[in-house]
C-alpha cells in the first residue's frame, strides 16, 4: 500500500472532508486551515510537483481550482483567495503529492505576505536576460 498520505485519502482509506472528486481531480479541506474552507486541490494521480503534470492534465486542474474559488468568494462570502503551490522542501513542500493550496481570505485578517528584497543596479535586467536564456534552453517558450 502507498505510503503517500494523500494518496490514502484518494484511495479512501483514511478520511478528509472531499468537497469536489472526479475521475482525475480530488479537493478536500485541509486539516489545518488558514481560515475555513481553506482546500487542497490535486490530481489523483501520484505526482510530486508540478513540473511534472503532463500538459493535458492542466486544464482540469485549473478548472477545479477555478470553481472552488468561486465557491469561496461567492457564496461563501469570503473577500479574496492566495493560490499556492509549493515545490520542494526547500520551498516548504510537506506532503510530497502535489497540490494547491486554495486559501479564502478576509480584508484586514492579518495574514501577511513575506517581504520581498529588492534588486541592486541591473540586477533585475541580468535576471530577466538569464532568466529568458533559462526558459529558452528548457523548452517552455
Ligand atoms: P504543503 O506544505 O505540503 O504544501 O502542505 C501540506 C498541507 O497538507 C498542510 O497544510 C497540512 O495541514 C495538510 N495535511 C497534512 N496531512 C493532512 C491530512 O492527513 N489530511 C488533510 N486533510 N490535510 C493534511
Ligand atoms: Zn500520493
Amino acid at each position: 500500500m502507498t505510503e503517500c498520505i494523500f494518496c490514502k485519502i484518494i484511495e479512501k482509506n483514511i478520511p478528509a472532508e472531499i468537497v469536489y472528486d472526479d475521475e482525475d481531480v480530488i479537493a478536500f479541506l485541509d486539516i489545518n486551515p488558514v481560515h475555513p474552507g481553506h482546500a487542497l486541490v490535486m490530481p489523483k494521480q501520484h505526482i510530486e510537483k508540478f513540473v511534472d503534470v503532463p500538459p493535458d492534465q492542466c486544464k482540469n486542474l485549473a478548472g477545479v481550482i477555478q470553481k472552488i474559488m468561486k465557491s469561496l468568494t461567492g457564496e461563501l462570502g469570503y473577500d479574496g483567495v492566495n493560490l499556492i503551490q509549493n515545490n520542494g522542501t526547500a520551498a516548504g513542500q510537506i506532503v510530497p503529492h502535489l497540490h494547491f493550496h486554495v486559501i479564502p481570505r478576509k480584508t484586514g485578517d492579518g495574514f501577511a505576505h513575506w517581504h520581498g528584497r529588492g534588486y541592486a543596479d541591473g540586477e533585475s535586467a541580468l535576471w530577466a536576460a538569464k532568466m529568458r536564456s533559462a526558459i529558452e534552453s528548457s523548452g517552455a517558450a
